[in-house]
């Protein structure tokens, strides 16, 4: 036995806690809103209100800074919510580096916020650690990266993102939902904080929406971090974060088991006559499988994104003809699903229009193969 015990174990055993009172292995859900105060005034049990603290956040946020190696993490209601808590931190005016190629909402996020002068951005594209070294000034503070990005796949270098952030005085932080923890651990590369859509992997299921940060230590920004969320009420309900625990225990295997079957998906796809490319890390010929293989430990993630031959209409048509892979948005759950992410991203989105995307459950790899071959075929 390794000691501490490893991450796989530590998931597992939700960090081996146990109910005091009950000894229960499974944590009850707190719904209490309130916490009674002793005649003193003070609160003995170590809450006051749940906008600021809830005791069923506790293992979730525990656990998930330990699979991290973080200091400590905060739950928020999305994944949205704990990006928009991040850049409320910053100063008005502050200015930010951010990936041309990222996930959807949060791009377009950061535009508006430039647009109103609230931060000045530079986008520059995902990966290209020269154009970020060039894009960094003495003022920049923040530096977001995300790896893989969604839905392009581009792998980031972390340390070499997070040396550039550094020499410049700026904070890096990373979208790491497409990796999750499992996979890579961008505080082991230098990375400031880690955000999570934890609606997706992390929780699995497609049945509770939630967000994340991890940090790698507890600083000014932090507080106010955290001071933010109390403050904004962007917080998870206790049976969200209880489901987001259950969840995690099984991180591992899903995770293992979406790569196994994304990557022969890939597989399959990289030899088939209708598709112009497949962008996913794993297969040799991406241009970032050498550092992904390095960077990323026991799979290349579930997302696999593919450009049809025969352009949008073709991609559309491929999506319709799938049985098993159902057409809806999100991904990380156990079950597949396909996107066409150029209908759902609209004008400015850097995703072709060819492009489909697949998020890759844990069924049985050769059902969804099959299942590529007919919706294929079929159109
Ligand atoms: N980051 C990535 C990479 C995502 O895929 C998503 C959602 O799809 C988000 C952030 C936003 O998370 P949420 O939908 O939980 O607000």
């Amino acid at each position: 036995m390794s000691d501490p015990p490893s991450r796989r174990t530590r998931a597992a055993q939700g960090l081996g806690w146990i109910e005091p009172t009950t000894r229960a292995l499974v944590p009850p859900i707190h719904p209490s809103a309130s916490y009674e105060r002793a005649a003193d005034g003070s609160y003995p049990g170590g809450h006051s209100y749940a906008r600021d603290q809830n005791p069923t956040y506790d293992q979730a946020e525990a656990l998930l800074a330990s699979l991290e190696g973080g200091e400590e993490a905060l739950l928020f209601a999305s994944g949205m919510a704990a990006a928009t808590t991040l850049f409320e931190t910053l100063e008005a005016g502050a200015h930010v580096v951010a990936p041309r190629e990222m996930y959807w909402t949060i791009r377009l996020w950061l535009e508006d916020l430039a647009g109103r002068g609230r931060i000045r951005l530079d986008q520059v594209p995902a990966g290209d650690l020269d154009a970020l070294r060039a894009a960094v000034r003495p003022d920049t503070r923040l530096v977001w990266v995300e790896t893989p990005s969604n839905p392009m796949n581009v792998i980031t270098d972390l340390a070499g993102a997070a040396e550039i952030a550094h020499a410049a005085g700026a904070r890096i932080v990373a979208d790491g939902t497409l990796a999750t923890p499992a996979l890579t651990r961008p505080l082991e590369h230098g990375v400031d904080v880690v955000m999570h859509s934890a609606t997706k992997q992390l929780n699995g299921h497609a049945d509770v929406l939630a967000g994340a940060l991890v940090t790698a230590r507890e600083d000014e920004t932090w507080r106010r971090v955290r001071f933010e969320r109390g403050y904004r009420g962007a917080v998870l309900g206790p049976f969200e974060a209880w489901l987001l625990l259950r969840g995690m225990r099984t991180l591992f295997l899903r995770v293992e088991a979406s790569a196994r079957g994304a990557q022969r998906i890939a597989d399959f796809l990289s030899t088939h006559a209708a598709v112009d490319a497949v962008l996913y890390p794993g297969l040799p010929a991406h241009p970032g499988h050498a550092l992904a293989a390095v960077q990323m430990q026991g799979g290349f993630g579930p997302l696999v994104s593919f450009r049809v031959a025969g352009g949008a209409d073709r991609a559309r048509a491929v999506a319709s003809a799938l049985r098993l892979f159902k057409q809806a948005t999100s991904l990380g759950g156990v079950e597949s699903l396909v996107e066409h992410r150029a209908s759902v991203e609209g004008p400015g989105s850097p995703v072709p229009d060819d492009l489909l995307r697949l998020s890759v459950g844990i069924e049985d790899p050769e059902d969804l193969v099959a299942d590529l071959v007919q919706a294929l075929e079929a159109s």
